[in-house]
């Protein structure tokens, strides 16, 4: 029987081919903000280049180190250590502190695929849980600015994940256990849904749920060396009909 559906985010829900700004541009002028926040609020930093040099280093490596580790970068303490490598004293700063002071929010040019809103409402109003599993070095709480912006936020009201907060990236199991934990449902009773073959789909099947790769063109193979879905679908309507045949009845 289904009772849940976990959502990858990026993608999957929202769509970023959409996205034109340049990703470095845009994150140094929230580090901007963290940066005179700092000088304003806690310790003279002078060198703005400096900071900025290091806060970028640091993602590099996380990222890299990531790639065999699966172990989740996290954006908040890599602004705090950054900081704390340019001579600010220990404990003078906290990590919520340059969070808020990086004041995220969605950019103008993503958007929430146009199928994604009515989807989600009926597999709520025939009571599957829904959930999200995101592979961000932001916390949640960050994520849940963008999901805001895009009128995401209020049909997951009980199970977002970030795997900054989980310290662990899709395909590592431990996210996906996470998640079922928060959903309160068994592997054989979840889907996962994702666009990224390795992260989404081997990730979510060595967790034991069946796996459904959302594909943008219909031309797009389906298969990525070992890795095979469950099911694909180009859209979230297309879930729908893809449920109807594997649950006959669910709705
Ligand atoms: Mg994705």
């Amino acid at each position: 029987m289904l009772k849940a559906i976990l959502f990858d985010l990026d993608d999957t829900l929202i769509d970023w081919s959409t996205f034109t700004d340049n990703w470095e541009v845009r994150e140094a002028k929230h580090l901007r903000g963290v940066f005179d926040y700092i000088c304003r609020e806690v310790y003279p930093l002078t060198d703005w280049n400096a900071y900025a040099q290091e806060y970028f280093n640091r993602v590099r490596d996380a990222w890299m180190n990531a790639r065999d580790s699966l172990l989740a970068p996290h954006l908040g303490h890599i602004l705090l250590d950054a900081a704390l490598a340019q001579g600010i004293p220990e404990g003078a700063l906290g990590v919520q502190e340059c969070l808020n002071a990086y004041n995220w929010a969605a950019p103008e040019s993503t958007y929430a695929f146009p199928d994604v809103p009515a989807a989600l409402r009926i597999l709520r109003e025939n009571n599957i849980k829904i959930g999200i599993v995101t592979n961000a070095f932001q916390p949640m709480t960050l994520r849940d600015i963008e999901m805001k912006t895009h009128g995401l936020l209020d049909f997951f009201p009980e199970c977002r994940i970030s795997a900054a907060d989980v310290g662990y990236l899709k395909p590592h199991p431990k996210i996906f256990q996470f998640a079922l934990e928060c959903l309160g449902t068994e592997p054989h009773e979840t889907i996962f849904v994702g666009d990224n073959p390795v992260a989404d789909i081997a990730g979510a099947q060595g967790a034991g749920l069946k796996a459904v790769m959302r594909v943008k063109h219909p031309t797009q193979p389906l298969i990525s060396g070992l890795v095979v879905p469950d099911g694909a679908i180009n859209t979230l309507n297309d879930l729908l009909l893809l449920l109807d045949k594997w649950y006959p009845g669910w709705r």
